[in-house]
């Protein structure tokens, strides 16, 4: 994934997105926007972070986990197997990226009790099983983009492969615009750019 943080106007509209079709429960963000701010008065700015697990070269949480629930798929996502996460918290403290939750089974936004929906989605989720970003895999395999970056107003997101020369995100990571990675120094090889 590509990220341009010159585009991205702060709106949450991605976070809103990966929340809905992700049903995930109250405190748990997927995908969260960390907002900064520069400068100094008048001239002082806000940077708008869009932010999710990084689905690194060399993931930490997949080298600590010892039950190999937090695995490298063939295509590189780094995803879970629930029912193999004993809940050990190992993975959590090992990212830098703070893109994991651990979730405990409590449900619901509402004290009325949960809405149908809610009813529905939280089936989904294991409690007592860590749960983070997988970039919408299911998604994914059936050649569609994750919601997040189907949903961004301004096209900040940009998902593709970065092994296909011509693809979109390869392009712009070859062009005129400098690019980052965030906490290089750890050395897991976070696969999100940000365009500076
Ligand atoms: Fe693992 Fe964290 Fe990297 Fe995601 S960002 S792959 S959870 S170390
Ligand atoms: Fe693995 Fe679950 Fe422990 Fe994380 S909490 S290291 S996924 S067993």
């Amino acid at each position: 994934m590509v990220v341009d943080l010159k585009l991205c106007v702060g709106c949450n509209a991605c976070v809103i997105a990966c929340k809905a079709a992700n049903g995930t429960p109250p405190g748990i963000f997927w995908n969260r926007v960390l907002e900064q701010e520069v400068g100094t008065f008048p001239s002082a700015r806000r940077i708008f972070w869009p932010m999710r697990c990084m689905h690194c070269e060399n993931p930490a949480c997949v080298h600590v986990c010892p039950t190999k629930a937090t695995y490298l798929r063939e295509d590189r996502l780094v995803v879970i197997d629930p029912d193999k996460c004993i809940g050990c918290k190992a993975c959590i403290l090992a990212c830098p990226y703070n893109a994991r939750y651990l979730w405990d089974g409590k449900k619901g936004y509402f004290e009325s009790g949960l809405t149908p929906y809610e009813e529905k989605v939280y089936a989904a989720h294991t409690a007592g099983a860590v749960q983070k970003c997988d970039f919408c895999s299911r998604r994914l395999d059936q050649g569609l983009r994750p919601h997040c970056v189907e949903t961004c107003l301004t096209s900040c997101l940009i998902f593709g492969d970065l092994a296909d020369p011509d693809s979109e995100v390869s392009r712009l990571l070859r062009g005129p615009r400098g690019h980052f990675r965030l906490k290089e120094e750890m050395g897991t090889g976070p696969s999100i750019y940000y365009l500076s």
